[in-house]
């Protein structure tokens, strides 16, 4: 199960920084609103939901 976006709990007013940290640019980003998941290329590595401070990224298991 790859990383679940909770787009509530984005601000949704600015570039998503945790685009840089997906080893496989799974993460995409319209305009600025909250990011998508690409679930084919999501390896669920968990870096993006420890990366994001608002918790607007969760990963399946919970971490972050
Ligand atoms: S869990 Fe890992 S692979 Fe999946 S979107 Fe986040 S950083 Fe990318």
């Amino acid at each position: 199960m790859p990383i679940t976006i909770r787009s509530e709990r984005c601000p949704q007013n600015h570039p998503c920084p945790a685009l840089r940290v997906c080893p496989v640019s799974a993460l995409a980003q319209s305009g600025l609103r909250a990011p998508t998941v690409d679930e084919r290329k999501c390896i669920d590595c968990g870096k993006c939901a420890r990366y994001c401070p608002t918790g607007a990224l969760q990963s399946s298991d919970g971490r972050a």
